[in-house]
């Protein structure tokens, strides 16, 4: 049995809901499919973002089985300029399963669907409230600032442990009879209300019980542990040319970016890397190529990442022949022809310096 202080809180948050939501496609439906979709883009992605992923998705791929049954290469070339990569890659392999192993059924309750390898409560809460109209909360970051402010949480929102005591408040807070819209409405008050810079306290309709306002503490919460400083890598790609071709291979597990492609890497610890130096390292891999025969990169491309900071070189040699077998075996490069390498999924730094080299021009 909800307080009255819960009850005001659910209250007011639905009516706040109704009178600003933005409409979007997937507020429209109940198939758990096009709901799963929409949270596994948005998760670390804002909805303008977004959008138009969802939209290229679900008109690729207009049901579960059929993304199963794309090739990988296929989805992460459409996933392409989103980043998270990994989301992309889990999410085809959870429709596999859910094709496979459940008929194509995502499973209609909140436990069994958390058991699904690749969903996450996060997304089985999203999944058993939005499409199923199950009581439980769904959290995301815009939920963890709502609740922080509103009722004067101090745990630190990065730390798992403090999860469990906004999943208890949370789920007491949600409405029997509107779980769905509830959801909603309280994701959609942090995005465009309680923003994280200037929340718009001055018109808020919870602003008489938010403890973060009446106690000067709008800025302090929610805490959240500062994420350690990027690490800084050194990336001098090889962009290997023949005839028009260029060698470019697929990236393994293990790093960033796996299952897309990038040219021949040299990785080095500082950003200043002697041409003379990377002919030696390159020659040791097989590659026999001469100074005179490099065109020596024209700019740095910077890459952020959440835990990484790439700056990358592109150095391009034009061959006089094919490379070995010994050498593509030694380097796993292969050879691609412009229109292929427009197919492959890339990441989005190689695609700058393809559209800039104007080896891609119709990006
Ligand atoms: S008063 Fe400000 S901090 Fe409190 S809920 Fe409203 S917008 Fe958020």
């Amino acid at each position: 049995m909800a307080t009255p202080a819960q009850a005001f809180f659910a209250k007011t948050l639905l009516r706040w809901y109704e009178q600003h939501k933005r409409s979007l496609p997937w507020r429209d439906t109940t198939n758990p499919y096009y709901i799963w979709l929409s949270e596994v883009i948005l998760q670390q992605t804002r909805v303008a973002q977004g959008l138009p992923y969802y939209h290229k998705f679900v008109a690729a791929y207009p049901t579960v089985q059929e993304l199963a049954a794309a090739p990988e290469d296929e989805v992460l070339r459409l996933w392409q300029g989103l980043g998270y990569y990994s989301r992309a890659r889990n999410m085809h392999h959870t429709a596999i399963i859910v094709t496979d192993e459940l008929n194509g059924q995502f499973p209609n309750n909140y436990e069994a669907l958390l058991k699904l390898k690749g969903i996450g409560s996060y997304t089985a809460a999203a999944i058993a409230a939005f499409a199923f109209k199950e009581q439980v909360a769904v959290l995301d970051g815009n939920v963890f600032r709502v609740l922080s402010r509103v009722f004067g949480i101090s745990d630190d929102i990065v730390v798992p442990a403090s999860r469990k005591v906004f999943q208890k408040l949370a789920d007491g807070l949600v409405p029997a009879d509107a779980p769905d819209t509830y959801n909603q409405a309280i994701m959609e008050f942090g995005a465009i209300q309680c923003t994280p810079v200037m929340p718009d306290c001055l018109f808020c309709p919870l602003q008489q019980s938010c403890f973060a306002f009446n106690n000067g503490m709008v800025q302090e919460l929610p805490v959240k542990k500062k994420a350690k400083a990027a690490r800084p890598r050194y990336f001098h790609y090889i962009v290997l040319e023949h005839e028009g071709a260029f060698y470019l291979r697929k990236r393994l597990e293990g790093d960033i970016w796996q299952g897309l492609y990038d040219f021949y890497l040299y990785e080095s610890a500082n950003k200043n890397l002697p041409l003379e130096t990377l002919v030696q390292e390159l020659q040791q891999a097989g590659l026999d190529v001469d100074l005179e025969h490099i065109q020596p990169p024209l700019k740095d491309y910077k890459h952020i990442l959440s835990h990484q900071k790439i700056t990358a070189r592109f150095y391009r040699i034009r061959l006089h022949s094919r490379l070995k077998e010994e050498v593509l075996k030694e380097t796993r490069v292969a050879l691609f022809d412009v229109e292929k390498i427009e197919a492959l999924p890339k990441p989005v730094l190689i695609n700058s310096y393809l559209k800039e080299a104007k080896i891609l021009v119709y990006l």
